[in-house]
């Protein structure tokens, strides 16, 4: 049975009625750019919101398993709340996970993170990407504010003097106070206003996909470290668990030219059979791992969220959850300054933005490095270092409670709607 949903109605480049200064164009509608224009549309900002595809919010139970899925935080459980997004979510398919295990194949030492340790109710959840968009997008369609614009071509970002100008390719001019880029890791938009990026190739990719396993995966995500790079276990429905399987970069054909046979006897023997065999894979697909960061967020006019702005190993699974406390630190910003009749592309109010998330974003990049080096099985050292390390950490209680509070509700001071109960509302 498919559930009727909210529709999206779409424009497109030529029309008139997208003329005019808008307070807030976003150019990406991915998760993170998609919860932004909802956001700001709440709040009463008018929003652009330019797509490069059509999103259908339509929902069928039966639907498989998309191979993309994110393990969210409890700060973007939150966010994604107060958006009025998370019904959507419910509705459709999520999984809460209770229990993370972490274990090292050169060491003896296995780490075990538990909800009730710190007294949760879970330690995040799984979801697919596509239904953390559908979900956005099915609010997007019922908030007056946000237009939605598709195919446009961009040739131009014109940062002037208390605007800026996205020229495209047919010659029509869109213009606002603040336009941002959350079109992904290759933003066009920081590539047009000249940002340059700090970046470095991990040499890895990491194969996603779903599969089914022989034994339950008892509501917990499993991560074993290995000499090839990291593998992991998310748990998404009964006996159903996304995997994440790091390898070098040229194994990356290799892996994807095995056969669904061949694939389910690696993950099996990848993962030292903790989940039983593999009994049946789902479609899957291969990411290069690249760490990128932005040299500036803002310029007057002008910001970048999300993989626009940032992207890391993951690994700890962080990225979106990011990209979602980036949008809601800029709401804030954007609100205060819209609250005190401040313009709210002026590059001081923007620099809020910039120091707040930075700073944060830099200290998450760099501790996945640690994590990768301290994992990486090429010296004997390391390993000695591992073996001491692990069982400290997990005798250690408020360490351990520490480590799982900073992963689940991010570093202070949150954002509004990153909070469990948001002041205001929207
Ligand atoms: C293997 C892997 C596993 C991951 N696991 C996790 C995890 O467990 N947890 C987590 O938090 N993160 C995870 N991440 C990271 C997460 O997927 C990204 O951080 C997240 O998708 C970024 O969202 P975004 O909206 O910023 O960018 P994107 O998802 O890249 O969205 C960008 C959007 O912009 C649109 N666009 C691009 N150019 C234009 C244009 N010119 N005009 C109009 N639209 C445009 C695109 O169509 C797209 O919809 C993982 C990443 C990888 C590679």
């Amino acid at each position: 049975m498919s559930t009727p949903l909210n529709k999206v109605s779409y424009h497109f480049p030529g029309q008139a009625e997208l003329d005019g200064v808008w307070d807030v164009i976003v150019v990406g509608g991915g998760m993170v750019g998609a919860a932004l224009a909802l956001g700001l549309g709440l709040r009463g900002f008018s929003v652009l919101l330019m797509e490069r595809e059509a999103v259908q919010t339509d929902w069928q139970p039966d639907r498989a398993y998309e191979p993309r899925v994110s393990a969210l935080t409890r700060a973007s459980e939150n966010i994604l709340k107060n958006l009025g997004v998370w019904p959507g979510i419910e509705q459709r398919r999520c999984h809460a996970f209770t229990a993370m295990h972490i274990w090292d194949e050169a060491t003896p030492t296995e780490i075990h993170f538990s909800a009730e340790e710190v007294g949760e109710p879970n330690l995040g959840y799984t979801v697919e990407n596509r239904i953390i968009q559908e979900a956005i997008w099915e609010q997007i369609a019922q908030c007056d504010a946000i237009k939605v614009m598709l195919a446009a071509q961009i040739e131009r970002v014109e940062l002037q003097h208390e605007q800026a100008c996205l020229v495209l390719d047919d010659g029509q001019q869109l213009k606002t106070q603040l336009l941002v880029g959350a079109d992904g890791a290759r933003s066009q938009i920081r590539q047009k206003a000249f940002i340059g990026l700090d970046t470095h190739d991990y040499e890895q990719c990491a194969v996603v996909g779903c599969v089914k396993t022989e034994l339950s995966h008892q509501d917990t995500c499993w991560q074993r470290y290995r000499q090839d790079g990291p593998f992991a276990f998310l748990a998404m429905g009964e006996n159903i668990s996304s995997i994440a399987w790091y390898l070098p970069s040229e194994k990356r054909e290799w892996a994807l030219s095995l056969s669904d046979a061949e694939f389910a006897r690696e993950i099996t023997h990848a993962s030292e059979a903790r989940l039983g065999q593999v009994i049946e894979v789902a479609q899957r697909v291969a990411f290069p791992l690249v760490r990128q960061h932005a040299e500036h967020y803002v310029k007057p006019n002008l910001a970048l969220v999300g993989d626009a702005a940032h992207t890391i190993h993951p690994q700890a699974g962080q990225g979106v959850n990011l990209g979602l406390l980036d949008i809601a630190a800029l709401i804030d910003v954007l609100t205060e300054a819209q609250a005190h009749s401040r313009p709210i592309g002026q590059w001081s109010v923007l620099r809020r933005y910039e120091r707040w998330r930075r700073g944060d974003n830099a200290i998450v990049q760099r501790s996945m490095e640690g994590f990768d080096w301290l994992f990486k099985q090429d010296n004997a050292l390391k390993t000695r270092l591992r073996s001491h390390l692990l069982p400290l950490a997990n005798r250690l209680e408020p360490v351990k409670r520490w480590l799982i509070e900073q992963a689940l509700r991010g570093r202070e001071p949150l954002p509004e709607l990153a909070r469990e109960v948001c002041r205001k509302g929207l």
